[in-house]
């Protein structure tokens, strides 16, 4: 017997899927008791549905479960959503109206005006917008991989400084693409300069975060303007950003990395266990960060950033690093969960 929580995990088979098992399987709070994915894997032994790609290998006890198919028959009345895009938005759906708590990393419900877009560290405020559904259960979203990672590094200069305006262009590892991904024929000794929605996600998605929600219950999207540009890169794990902001407040050199170093928020307070000591560090070394170097620092939920420079158009340019399938994907939404458990937002299905 144990008083974890049981939890079921949608589109198990997935890269992202793979990444909440292996990072829930000692998890102090909860416990994988189901797992779904398509009609193709339904009703095979998981270790029989599954292309096993993590560097850990997959336990017995998840191998040996069957897997179901996405229908709101669970008997785990929290869900972590690892759903393809095509279809989680409608199974999403069906599942809150029956009362589940969805934690989900796809993107159909981001905009969803009474649905979270959170990042714990940012705007764990915005969980009060889960009072507005209408679900029996609820639906929590976490940003885009490479949005976090920026929100991640902005969010300390927001806070001192005000942001005016960002550019940013992005080297992404290939495991976003999710898998099998890209061919090695379109990867290996190559960089694609085109990754579908994702520039879009990247100019839309802060708005949302760094919005401001008020007592009365409105809510209103930050003003900032985004330009990105996004290549996928040949690194299997961590996301590399180049970022120029302009702040609204000019501030020193060190002002800004002390802003970041000293950064902590409410998961760090509440001592979550998925939370990262710091969850941004910046790095003095000119060659870093480096996805091989930085991806698992703070097991791969801190955020690093590096060669902080003035810059010739905007104000300063510095370099973002993080894990796009920890903190840009299973471990942020673990985090949501933790976050959720910690403030009461999980009691109605204890
Ligand atoms: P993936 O590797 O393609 O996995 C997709 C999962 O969805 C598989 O388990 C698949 O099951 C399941 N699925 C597909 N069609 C289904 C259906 N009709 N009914 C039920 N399950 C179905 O994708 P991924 O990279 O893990 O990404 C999962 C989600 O997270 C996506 O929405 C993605 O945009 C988002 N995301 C990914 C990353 C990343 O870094 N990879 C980061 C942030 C967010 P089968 O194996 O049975 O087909």
């Amino acid at each position: 017997m144990t008083n974890k929580i049981p939890v079921g995990i949608l589109g198990a088979t997935g890269s992202v899927g793979q990444k909440f098992i292996e990072l829930l399987t000692d998890h102090p709070w909860f416990e994988i008791t189901e797992l779904g994915a398509s009609e193709k894997s339904a009703g095979k032994k998981y270790s029989d549905a599954v292309n096993w790609v993590m560097q850990k290998p997959l336990p017995d006890k998840f191998g040996e479960m069957l897997v179901k198919n996405c229908v709101p028959d669970f008997n785990s009345k929290l869900l972590f959503s690892a759903l393809d895009a095509s279809v989680a938005g409608k199974i999403e759906t069906e599942f809150a109206n029956e009362g589940y708590i969805i934690v989900s990393n796809a993107r159909n419900h981001r905009f969803d005006e009474d649905v979270p877009l959170m990042i714990p560290e940012v705007n764990p405020d915005h969980l009060e917008l889960i009072k507005k559904q209408k679900y029996s259960g609820a639906i929590v979203t976490n940003p885009n991989c490479s949005t976090i990672g920026l929100a991640m590094a902005l969010k300390p200069l927001e806070e001192k400084f005000g942001i005016e305006a960002i550019n940013v262009v992005t080297m992404q590892a290939v495991s976003g693409s999710g898998y099998p991904g890209m061919s090695s024929m379109d990867m290996i000794d190559n960089v694609v300069p085109f990754i579908g929605g994702e520039e879009e996600k990247m100019q839309t998605e802060p708005s949302k975060i760094f919005g401001k929600l008020s007592t009365d219950g409105t809510f209103n999207s930050a003003d900032f303007n985004i330009s990105a540009q996004c290549n996928r890169v040949p690194v299997i794990d961590g996301h590399l950003e180049c970022v120029q902001v302009k702040l609204k407040n000019k501030l020193s050199r060190q002002e800004l990395i002390s802003a970041w170093e000293n950064f902590s928020s409410e998961p760090q307070a509440l001592n979550l266990p998925s939370a990262p000591r710091y969850p941004v560090k910046y790095t003095f070394n000119e060659k870093h960060p480096q996805p091989k170097t930085h991806r698992n620092e703070g097991n791969g939920m801190t955020v690093t950033v590096g060669r902080l420079r003035e810059c010739n158009l905007f104000d300063y340019k510095f370099i973002v690093l993080s894990h796009n399938t920890v903190r840009g994907a299973a471990g942020g939404t673990i985090l949501n969960a933790e976050l959720m458990k910690a403030k009461g937002y999980l009691d109605k299905i204890l």
